[in-house]
């Protein structure tokens, strides 16, 4: 396989050209088309596998092919995860990937100024990469809202499970609209995260690398 035949347009090529990817690894080849025909992956893979640009570049697409991107405030692109590292490092390769496109990316977790999050969300960012108690906090400060949100993703749900995040999961999940679509990746499947397969994802394409 090669990027190209995943589905994926010129200048997304020439971005992960210039980041240094040759060829999509395992879990890349087989999500990337299920998320670009727009239906919902549950990827099960763990760090180092490349599952950021798995679910990175879809949501990049999804998202460029909004036809009312110039409109309306919040989100399109919502990506959880459940550490302030993970998300740091999910936010630098979101805007990387990003820079072709102009999109803006937010930060939305601890070790940044909250004011400045709050004012790159306010002021209308297309992704936000978060930790699910900031994202909250911001939502609650009226930062933004997730009504515009059509793209979200859990990345690690068992790692966010195990760190007693599950009800701010489920906050988020009861602030986003019914028919976007869903990615959830999770190194290992105990009862709770397919329970929130089961909540959050319609008839997933599942993805095991
Ligand atoms: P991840 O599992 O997403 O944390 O990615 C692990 C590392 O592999 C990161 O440094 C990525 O930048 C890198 N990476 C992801 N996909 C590829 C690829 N297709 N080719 C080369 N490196 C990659």
């Amino acid at each position: 396989h090669t990027f190209a035949q995943l589905g994926l347009d010129g200048a997304l090529l020439a971005a992960i050209k210039r980041a240094g990817f040759d060829k999509p690894t395992a879990i890349q080849a087989q999500a990337i088309p299920a998320a670009l025909s727009g239906r919902d992956v549950l990827g099960i893979a763990k760090t180092g596998s490349g599952k950021t640009a798995a679910f990175v570049l879809p949501m990049l697409v999804h998202i460029m092919d909004q036809p009312e991107l110039e409109k309306g405030t919040g989100p399109i692109g919502v990506i959880v995860a459940p550490t302030r590292e993970l998300s740091e490092q999910i936010h630098k390769e979101a805007r990387k990937f990003s820079k072709p496109y102009n999109l803006r990316v937010a930060a939305a977790f601890g070790g940044l100024s909250k004011y400045e999050q709050f004012k790159d969300l306010k002021g209308g960012s297309e992704v936000a990469v978060c930790t699910p108690g900031r994202m909250i906090d911001l939502i609650k400060m009226k930062a933004c809202t997730m009504h515009r949100t059509t793209f979200l993703v859990f990345d690690e749900a068992d790692r966010m499970f195990d760190m007693g995040f599950e009800p701010q999961v489920r906050s988020i999940l009861g602030q986003v609209r019914p028919d976007r679509q869903t990615l959830l990746f999770s190194a290992t499947m105990p009862n709770k995260v397919e329970n929130l397969v089961r909540d959050a994802l319609t008839s997933p394409v599942r993805v095991t690398v």
